[in-house]
């Protein structure tokens, strides 16, 4: 059946009376029973707009705000909960009641992983449809109501998700995760020394690593997005032997992670491969254990390096709790290097450092000639960025050419 989008025609005209209750947009494929529920819901003083199948209650839902979206989970293109998920893309806030005639623990599940508000089982009594309407459009204006105080202290819009719809994307995330690699070459040796895993995912609004970990760290899953890639990229390595080293980024909680340190995890079966990335943006005293934990990974096989030198606030003490054997220098150290003394001699001074204490040291973000050169003449060799290769599905070309 073609969708359409109407108001209820048996929705009672607002009779200029009574306050509106809210507007629903009501989603059903069998017209009979959405209007059925429409009727009811008009006579309660709702107004209703119906649409009889998913893909055109989304395109409804992103042109006009509604108070509450109901909606079947069984039909034909876009079922319910694909429709709530698209929903979300856009809209944090608008709850979602998803209604079935067959119930399944599976679809239960996924409602509420999604962030369905409720999920009633079919035949539903027309009052109790009502009062959870009721209660849907009073929790949207508390919700909303919450959204302006919050944008009126200016936090950032992508914090302001409630938990369910920050749950709902998270799980997209999760489910869509892929990891993309990118080579760290030697540029006097013209090969390829290592690789990095960059973890990415198809969720719009969680695309960047750095917003994905913010979200898990709201939602306390740091650990199991963690465990998640570094499976994924065992799984990857265990069908693909990798040609070199491969870096692999750990959240300073990981470490606080004991499947990290267990010797039976997969990753764990690669470790004399696998080099582990602290960063220096995060604090290590939070860790209380963090020494003897590094010290752990070693006795598996584990290197440790240090991420992103330069751009964190420990300076080097995270030189002395993690005795690296790799560093890592930020790339706003090296943007512009060849035009900037300063960076010059900077870099100079950490790469004879390094040298000193046996310490292999890689620069991060080289995009043009100019700075790669810069980074040879202070006598650096080890390079990763756009210019040799962006990260891409496992062991890319790369271009030596330029
Ligand atoms: P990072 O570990 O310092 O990774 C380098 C970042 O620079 C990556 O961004 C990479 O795509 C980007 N990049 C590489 N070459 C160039 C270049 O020439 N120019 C520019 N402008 N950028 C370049 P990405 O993938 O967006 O990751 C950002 C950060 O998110 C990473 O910084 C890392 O701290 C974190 N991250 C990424 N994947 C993971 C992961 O699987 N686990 C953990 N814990 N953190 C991750
Ligand atoms: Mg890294
Ligand atoms: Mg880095």
């Amino acid at each position: 059946m073609s969708a359409t989008g109407v108001a209820s025609p048996d929705a009672p005209p607002d009779d200029g009376f009574r306050p509106r209750q809210g507007v629903v947009l009501l989603v059903d494929d069998e017209g009979s029973i959405a209007r059925a529920y429409a009727r009811s819901l008009g006579a309660a003083g709702f107004e209703v707009v119906c649409a009889f199948d998913g893909s055109e209650a989304a395109a409804m839902a992103r042109d006009r705000r509604f108070d509450v979206i109901v909606s079947d989970i069984t039909m034909p293109q876009m079922s319910g909960l694909d429709l709530l998920r698209a929903v979300r893309e856009h809209d944090l806030d608008v709850p979602f009641v998803l209604m079935t005639g067959g119930p399944t623990i599976d679809s239960a599940v996924r409602a509420v992983e999604y962030g369905a508000l409720r999920y009633l089982i079919k035949p539903i009594d027309p009052p109790d449809l009502e009062d959870v309407v009721r209660r849907a459009v009073r929790l949207h204006q508390i919700a909303r109501v919450k959204r302006e105080a919050l944008e009126m202290f200016q936090q950032e819009g992508k914090q302001l998700g409630d938990r369910a719809g920050l749950e709902a994307r998270f799980a997209n995330a999760i489910q869509s995760l892929w990891i993309a690699y990118q080579p760290i070459v030697s540029w006097s040796r013209r090969t390829t020394f290592a690789w990095e895993a960059l973890v990415r995912n198809e969720e719009p609004t969680l695309r960047s690593p750095p917003d994905l970990f913010a979200a898990a760290e709201r939602l306390g899953r740091v650990q199991e997005l963690g465990r998640t890639v570094r499976d994924r990229v065992a799984q990857t390595m265990d069908r693909y032997p990798v040609p070199g080293l491969l870096f692999i980024n750990l959240h300073a909680l990981e470490l606080d992670d004991d499947s990290l340190l267990d010797g039976a995890a997969p990753l764990s079966r690669h470790a004399s491969r696998v080099v582990l990335e602290v960063t220096e943006r995060a604090p290590l005293e939070e860790i209380p254990d963090a020494t003897e934990r590094v010290a752990r990974l070693r006795a598996l096989g584990y290197r440790i390096a240090v991420d992103d030198l330069g751009a964190g606030y420990a300076g080097l003490t995270s030189f002395a709790h993690l005795e690296p054997e790799v560093v890592k220098v930020d790339m706003s150290l090296i943007r512009g290097i060849d035009r900037s003394p300063m960076k010059q001699k900077l870099l100079a001074s950490i790469v004879s450092l390094c040298r000193d204490l046996g310490i292999e040291i890689i620069a991060e973000g080289i995009e043009t000639p100019e700075e790669r050169d810069a980074l040879i003449r202070v006598g650096g060799d080890l390079c990763q960025g756009y210019l040799f290769a962006r990260p891409e599905r496992p062991w890319a070309a790369i271009d030596f050419g330029r």
